[in-house]
C-alpha cells in the first residue's frame, strides 16, 4: 500500500551518504564546519545509507571519525569526540521508499485516477518504513542484506501484509509466483531472531475469506507472541479498480466475517490471552455491527490500520462529554493511544499546523469526515452539544474523486471539500488531519491547503481527534 506520509520515490541513483538538512544553531555539528547539504558518507570507516544508519552507527558511541563530502565537493575526514548522550545537532533527509516488485490484485495504486498526483503512484516496500511509521511489506522480494540488518539493527516490530498463508492463494494477490510469494523461511528467520511481526491481511471476498482466513489466523496465532497481532481489513475499491477477480466487500459479508472471526477471537482469547486476530473498523461499519468493547482491542496493536480507531474515539469522546458536564472531576488522560507513532520516527515538520482555534467565542462550526464516519461522530457531537451549549455540525462528505466504496475520512481529497462548501455552517470547518500530507500542506488530489483555504469564506482546520478534543477543553 503507498503511504501518503513519507516523500515520494526519486528513481534516480542515489549518491552514497546521507544529507545533512539542518544543523542546529551552536551545535556541536555547526562547531565541526558541519552545513546543510553536506553528506556523511561514512561514520567510523562504515557506509551510511540513511539516517538509521547514522543513529545506528553512532548510538552508545563517544569518538568518531565521519567521511564527509561537503557541498563544495571537498572531502573531510573529521574525527571527534562528544560527551555521552550529546546530541550532534544535526536533520538528515528522509528516508527514499525502496519499491516493491509485486502486482496485487488489489493494490491502491491501481484504484488511483489516471491524473492522480505521482506520488500517489508509489508502491513502497521498505522494512526501514515498517518500522519507522509502520508501513506494511510483504517481504516477498526483500534481500538477505535488508533481513541482517533488520536484526542488525533491531528494526523491530516490521509490519507485514501476509493477506494468506496459503502459498497459491498468497502468490495470487500478490500477482507473483509462488516461489516469491513464500515467505515462510524469512518470518521464521525473522522471528528466531527476536524481531517481532505485526500481520495484515487485506480481504477479499472469495479469495482469501471464510476457511482461507481461518488457516491463516490459525498459522499466524500459532507464532504468537513471537507474531503479535494479525489484523484484517477489507479490500477497498474505488470506482477506477476494476478488476473482475475482485468483488465488493458487502454488508452482508461483513457480519458474516466478524461471525467466523468471533469464535476464533473467542478460541485465542481462552488459549493466548489475547484476542490476536482484529477485524478493521470499516467491517463492523459497513456490517452494522456494534463495535467491540475497549477490552477486544487490548493495547490497540494496529489502530494505524484502522482497527480499533473507532473505540478509542468513542472512549476518548466518552470522557471528554463527562469532563465538560462536570469540569471539576479529575479525568486522568484522554491521550488516545497509538502504539504505532515509533519514538525513533523523525516526524517531518508540520507546516500545517494551525493556532488560533481557542480563541474563537463559541464553538459554532462544521466537522466534515468521511460517510462512513459521520453517523458515529454526528452522534457523539449531538451528546456534547447539549452538554456544552456548542453548535458544532457534522457533514457527511461523500468521496467523489475515488469513487466506487471509498468512505473513509483519510482518502477525503480537496475537491470533495470543496464540493460541499456550500452546506457548511458556522465560524469554521474542520477536516480530517490526514486529508493533508504530513510532510507538506497538499491534499491527496493535489490541491493545496491554502487554495483550499481560500475557497472557504471561514477558517479551515485540519485537526485529528485528540487535537479536536483539546480545542473542545479549552473552550470549556
Ligand atoms: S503492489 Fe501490493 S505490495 Fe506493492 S504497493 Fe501495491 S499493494 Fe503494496
Amino acid at each position: 500500500m503507498y503511504e501518503f506520509a513519507v516523500t515520494p520515490a526519486v528513481t534516480q541513483l542515489r549518491r552514497a551518504g546521507v544529507i545533512i538538512t539542518e544543523v542546529a544553531p551552536e551545535s556541536l555539528a555547526e562547531e565541526l564546519g558541519l552545513e546543510t547539504g553536506d553528506r556523511i558518507v561514512k561514520v567510523n570507516g562504515r557506509s551510511v545509507r540513511d539516517y538509521l544508519d547514522f543513529r545506528f552507527q553512532t548510538a552508545g558511541e563517544t569518538e568518531f571519525d565521519f567521511l564527509v563530502k561537503k557541498t563544495n565537493g571537498e572531502t573531510w575526514d573529521i574525527e571527534l569526540e562528544r560527551e555521552e548522550g550529546e546530541d550532534f545537532g544535526l536533520m538528515f533527509e528522509q528516508i527514499v521508499p525502496r519499491q516493491c516488485a509485486n502486482e496485487c490484485l488489489f493494490c491502491f495504486c491501481k484504484g488511483n485516477p489516471e491524473d492522480a498526483r505521482p506520488s500517489l503512484f508509489v508502491r513502497d516496500e521498505d522494512i526501514r518504513l515498517s518500522f519507522l511509521y509502520g508501513n506494511y511489506t510483504t517481504l516477498s522480494s526483500i534481500t538477505d542484506d535488508e533481513m541482517k540488518r533488520i536484526v542488525e539493527q533491531r528494526l523491530s516490530p516490521q509490519y507485514v501484509s501476509v493477506h494468506a498463508t496459503d502459498l497459491k492463494t498468497r502468490a495470487y494477490l500478490l500477482g507473483v509466483d509462488e516461489k516469491r510469494a513464500d515467505i515462510f523461511d524469512k518470518l521464521n528467520f525473522l522471528l528466531d531472531n527476536g524481531i517481532e511481526i505485526h500481520a495484515q491481511i487485506v480481504l477479499c471476498p472469495e479469495i482469501n475469506d471464510g476457511a482461507q482466513l481461518e488457516k491463516t489466523l490459525r498459522d499466524l496465532a500459532s507464532h504468537y507472541p513471537r507474531i503479535v497481532s494479525a489484523a484484517i481489513v477489507p479490500v477497498a475499491l474505488t470506482r477506477y479498480n476494476t478488476d473482475e477477480r475482485l468483488t465488493k466487500v458487502t454488508p452482508e459479508f461483513c457480519r458474516r466475517t466478524i461471525k467466523e472471526v468471533e469464535k476464533l477471537q473467542k478460541e485465542f482469547r481462552k488459549n493466548l490471552g489475547v484476542t490476536f486476530a482484529f477485524l478493521g473498523d470499516e467491517i463492523y461499519l459497513k456490517g452494522g455491527m456494534e463495535i467491540p468493547s475497549r477490552r477486544h482491542y487490548g493495547n490497540y496493536p494496529q489502530i494505524e490500520d484502522g482497527v480499533g480507531m473507532i473505540r478509542s474515539f468513542l472512549n476518548s469522546f466518552g470522557k471528554l462529554i463527562k469532563k465538560v458536564q462536570s469540569p471539576k472531576s479529575e479525568v486522568q488522560s484522554l491521550a488516545i493511544e497509538n502504539v504505532r507513532t515509533h519514538k525513533l520516527a523523525i516526524k517531518p515538520k508540520n507546516k500545517t499546523q494551525n493556532s488560533g482555534l481557542k480563541t474563537q467565542d463559541s464553538l459554532f462550526g462544521t466537522i466534515l469526515t468521511g460517510e462512513m464516519f459521520a453517523p458515529i461522530l454526528s452522534e457523539q457531537v449531538e451528546k456534547l452539544n447539549a452538554v456544552s451549549g456548542s453548535k458544532l455540525k457534522v457533514l457527511a462528505v461523500p468521496n467523489t474523486y475515488f469513487g466506487g466504496d471509498v468512505s473513509v475520512a483519510g482518502l477525503l481529497t480537496g475537491q470533495d471539500f470543496v464540493a460541499v462548501k456550500d452546506k457548511i455552517e458556522g465560524d469554521f470547518v474542520i477536516i480530517p488531519k490526514h486529508t493533508i500530507k504530513s510532510d507538506e500542506p497538499i491534499l491527496l488530489d493535489g490541491m493545496q491547503f491554502d487554495d483550499l483555504k481560500k475557497q472557504f469564506p471561514v477558517p479551515i482546520y485540519n485537526l485529528d481527534i485528540q487535537e479536536f478534543i483539546e480545542m473542545i477543553l479549552a473552550e470549556n
